[in-house]
């Protein structure tokens, strides 16, 4: 089970173990976590861009701090992956996969819209 919490960034949700900890993973020494279990459902994350970043810039308080964390994403080779665990976990807090808390509401309710569009075709 995945372990779904709001005070998190994906880099960051991996538990750290400071004996395990790898100097060579390109994170200054504070943001340091653990190798990630590669069997894991989130070993993406210790893939993210936000892994070089304090967790706070992800859970920013107006839109200038949104901007800032979505530039970080922008590019992250785990986007994807980040975005569609936000959106399944219904991560309500912070900057998932390049997206706000509203852009991922978006997302879904186009989602369910789309769905529901598709049944009543279906139906019809
Ligand atoms: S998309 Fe953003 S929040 Fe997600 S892992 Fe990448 S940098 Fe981190």
């Amino acid at each position: 089970m995945i372990k779904r919490t709001k005070a998190t960034t994906p880099a960051t949700a991996v538990t750290a173990d400071t004996e395990t900890r790898s100097a060579a993973n390109g994170r200054p020494p504070e943001l340091q976590t653990a190798p990630p279990d590669p069997d894991s459902e989130t070993a993406w994350m210790a893939d993210g861009n936000c892994r070089l970043h304090p967790p706070a810039t992800f859970f920013p308080s107006d839109g200038v701090g949104v901007d800032k964390a979505r530039k970080i994403c922008r590019g992250c080779p785990v986007l994807t992956q980040c975005l569609e665990y936000a959106l399944d976990a219904r991560i309500d807090h912070g900057v998932w996969g390049g997206c706000s808390e509203r852009e991922r509401r978006r997302i879904l309710k186009r989602r369910r819209d789309d769905a529901a569009a598709e049944l009543t075709a279906v139906e019809r």
